[in-house]
């Protein structure tokens, strides 16, 4: 019988079981996944589960076991890949296999010096996600570090509740790298709109308490009395239990672009991915929603059928809920030129492309639901910049 492993459960890894099933694949399936939690979905853990919502399991334990015939290998991480033996080592146990999926995800950052301080939290997983609840429910003063958007997503839900939030950001502008500076500073009237006290090219001197955080301290002297320190300074890939198998780590599990390592059998998916993006001819590692489901199936598809494996080529997509609007992104940041080409960036709608030579490379919408995966596609047929102004013009026309 041929054996799939599955490392990591979540978005990616539940995907690479379903495509395995779905593609007539009858061996055994092994998913192993570090968290004691059956696979959840993490972009509510900070919106509507920060608003008070549930959040069920992707799939029931039943489904998991029975419908899906997978053996679920839960609260245990693995610690290392041999793949020359082609087995995985989690907890006590050897997993031997024919085809691997790598979906080890990422793991948040932390605020260096806050170790053993109750308060102070990271918002990535469920239980990080309850303990922030939590301390809302309780009328915590919120300070977040990191305007990025998990961070602002945190500050949102927390003056929906009415309280008292500071994001502090250590650039100058907001969200430059994700999606430039202009842009991010006319997301980032929405906190200063909503109550929010945004205060860039600020940084953290200390967080400071007994037990319980009670103050952070900024490098300029300023200090913010403070129940609840959420950090939003980004994630790194889950890779430290590789370290010694071979594979090519940097920045990520490096992959061909059909998310292969090189490694016989052995292909990565989602955020722990660095693979080649054949739709931008380059390597790009994504932490978005989803190409982490996409990749999770093709790369189980591919694991099984080597000789058949097709690339995963896709334009970066991802969204974001602050303060009740919509914030979108598809393809990536270019700076050769951003062009506002409808609505207002002061406002609470607007469109605008991103240049890149001269190709469309992206589009950020606020507000433009109807619109976004239009530009999408247009960016993954390889539009030019010409095309795509003349296809907002025509939209402009259309809509008057
Ligand atoms: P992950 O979801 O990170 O899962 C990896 C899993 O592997 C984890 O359960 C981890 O515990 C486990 N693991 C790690 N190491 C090991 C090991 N050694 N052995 C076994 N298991 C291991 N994206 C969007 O596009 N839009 C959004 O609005 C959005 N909001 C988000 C909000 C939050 C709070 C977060 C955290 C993410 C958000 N994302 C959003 C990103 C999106 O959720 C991720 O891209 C997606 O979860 C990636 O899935 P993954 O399976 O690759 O990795």
């Amino acid at each position: 019988e041929r054996r799939l492993v599955v490392a990591g459960a979540s978005l990616a890894g539940l995907r690479a079981v379903e495509a395995a099933r779905r593609s007539g694949f009858d061996g055994s399936i092994t998913l192993i996944g570090a968290e004691p939690h059956l696979p959840y979905d993490r972009p509510p853990l900070s919106k509507e589960f920060l608003g008070g919502a549930g959040l069920p399991p992707f799939r029931s334990e039943d489904v998991l076991r029975d419908g899906l015939g997978t053996e679920l290998a839960l609260g245990t991480a693995a610690t290392a890949l041999d793949t020359a033996a082609r087995t995985v080592r989690a907890g006590d146990r050897e997993y031997g296999y024919d085809a691997l999926v790598i979906a080890t995800g990422a793991t948040a950052r932390t605020l260096p010096g806050t170790e053993g301080l109750d308060g102070v939290h990271t918002l990535r997983t469920r239980d990080d996600a309850i303990a922030v609840r939590r301390a809302l429910d309780a009328g915590a003063r919120t300070v977040v570090v990191g305007a990025g958007f998990i961070g602002s997503e945190v500050a949102s839900a927390a003056r929906e509740r009415g309280l008292e939030v500071t994001i502090v950001e250590a650039l100058p502008t907001p969200l430059a790298r994700a999606v430039g500076e202009t842009m991010g500073t006319a997301c980032a009237v929405l906190h200063t709109r909503n109550g929010t006290d945004l205060r860039c090219g600020a940084g953290v001197a200390a967080v400071e308490g007994e037990r319980r955080v009670e103050r952070v301290r900024l490098t300029d002297g300023t200090v913010l009395p403070a129940d609840l320190v959420v950090a939003g300074i980004g994630a790194v890939p889950a890779v430290d239990w590789l370290a010694g198998s071979g594979l090519s780590l940097d920045n990520g599990v490096v992959c061909d672009e059909t998310l292969c390592t090189g490694a016989p059998g052995v292909y990565a998916a989602g955020d722990v991915a660095r693979w080649r993006n054949p739709a931008f001819d380059r390597h790009m590692r994504l932490e978005h929603w989803t190409s982490a489901a996409e990749q999770g199936a093709v790369a189980a598809r591919n694991a099984l059928d080597p000789g058949n494996a097709k690339p995963y080529s896709t334009v970066p997509y991802f969204w974001s809920d602050w303060y009740g609007s919509r914030i979108q992104f598809v393809g990536v940041p270019a700076t050769d030129e951003i062009r506002v080409i409808d609505g207002d960036p002061g406002g609470n709608h607007f469109v605008a492309l991103y240049r890149e030579g001269g190709r469309l490379a992206g589009t950020l919408t606020m507000n433009g639901q109807a619109q976004i995966m239009k530009y999408r596609g247009l960016i993954m047929r390889g539009a030019s910049w010409a095309e795509g102004l003349e296809f907002a013009e025509r939209r402009r026309a259309a809509a008057m």
